[in-house]
Parts: C-alpha cells; structure tokens; sequence
C-alpha cells in the first residue's frame, strides 16, 4: 500500500511523501489490526465512536504513538466521547457538532485537529456540508466557536467517476483557505492523490472485504 502510495505520487509530480495514509480498520477487530501496526501503520480511521471506543484504547495502552481519526458522523451526544478517544475528526458537518466539539475540547483541554466533511455530490442520504456552503462554514467554525479548520473531507458517490468530486474538494478548500485534502478510498486513492489529496482513507485494500 505505502508503496502504491509513493508510486502514486511520482505519477502525480508530486513528493512520495505528500500523501498520508489512513488505514480505516471499521468492522475489523484488534487481532486484525496489530499485525498493521506492526507492519509500521500508525493513522488510523473509524467510522463509529463506540465500536472504536472497544478496541482502541486497549490498542494504545500498548502503541502510544497511534493517531485515531474519526471518519463517519458524530451525533452531539457522542461528542465528549470522541474528544477524549480521537486525534482528528474528519466529519465536522453542522453548526452543533462544531460547537459540541469546542465546548468538549476546552472541557477536557485536548485540541483535535479537525475537517469539514462536504457532500461534493448533494446526496440526500449523506452527510456533509452542500458545496456552496462551505466556504461560509468554515468561516463560522473559525469566527464563532474558535476551531481550527485543517481540511476538507469527501465521499463521492458510489455511482459516479470520483474525479470531478476530487476536483471539486480541491477548488472549494482553495477558497475556505484550508490545506488538507482526505479524498480517495480502496477503489479510487490512486486518482485521488493525482487530485491532490494529501491523506487517503483506505479500509478493504488494507484489511480484506468487509463482512
Ligand atoms: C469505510 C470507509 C472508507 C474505506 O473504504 P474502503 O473502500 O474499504 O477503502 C473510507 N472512508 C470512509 C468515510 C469510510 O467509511
């Protein structure tokens, strides 16, 4: 994987170490992961709080050096929670959770560093910010509740070539004045760092098909 990575990102033009991998470890238990750990993987990505709540932090009792990220939708009441167990949460899509979380960081005095998730493809049944919100967005979660912005994140739809949501991620994140770019899973992080993603989430083509 590091090394379709690299290669990747030779294609690209771009330096081999320009792209974070994120190894997304949903639906798989603590003995698949150790032996990715071991390999050198240390980025992690959960898509729910609870079931990381179960096997995290056991996994870095034994591997301080973990960063966790959350990558599926938080629900307010979930928010203590993730602030305590994750390093970034890539899902920031609504005023409450925005302000959910800087209440929590500043109770618990931890600084996440945070993305904004967009919904390149305004599906109905995703999360995510629409695109032409989300300048404004970030601006809100800056101006208002103090938080950071680091990146954007997407999910284009299963249905359609992702290049034109990868393109439209990179363009909206120029005019929020934000870095990061976490786009590209299993099926497209190839293309997706040719876009210009500097992190990709890859779950299956690390661990297996998911039940
Ligand atoms: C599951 C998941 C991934 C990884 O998907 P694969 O196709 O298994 O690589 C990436 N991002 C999010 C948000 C996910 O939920």
């Amino acid at each position: 994987m590091v090394e379709r990575i690299a290669r990747a990102c030779r294609k690209a033009e771009r330096p081999s170490d320009a792209v974070d991998l994120v190894a997304v470890s949903k639906t798989y238990d603590a003995e698949a992961i150790e032996p990715v750990i071991a390999a050198g993987q240390r980025r992690f990505g959960e898509n729910r709080v609870q079931e990381a709540q179960a096997k995290w932090p056991d996994l870095r009792t034994r591997h301080r050096d973990i960063e966790l990220r959350l990558i599926g939708p938080l629900q307010s009441n979930k928010a203590a929670d993730a602030v305590a167990l994750f390093d970034v949460v890539e899902s920031v899509d609504r005023e409450k959770i925005a302000r959910e979380l800087a209440k929590e960081m500043k109770k618990q005095d931890r600084r996440l560093r945070l993305y904004v998730q967009v919904n390149t493809g305004a599906e109905d049944q995703k999360a995510g910010v629409a695109p032409g919100e989300t300048a404004a967005f970030v601006k809100r979660c800056r101006d208002e509740h103090g938080l950071e912005i680091e990146g954007l994140m997407c999910i284009p739809p299963l249905d359609e070539n992702a290049g034109p949501h990868f393109a439209l991620l990179r363009k909206l994140a120029r005019e929020a004045g934000v870095e990061k770019l976490s786009m590209g899973m299993s099926g497209d992080f190839e293309q997706a760092i040719a876009f210009g993603a500097t992190s990709v989430r890859v779950g299956s083509a690390i661990f297996g098909a998911r039940q």
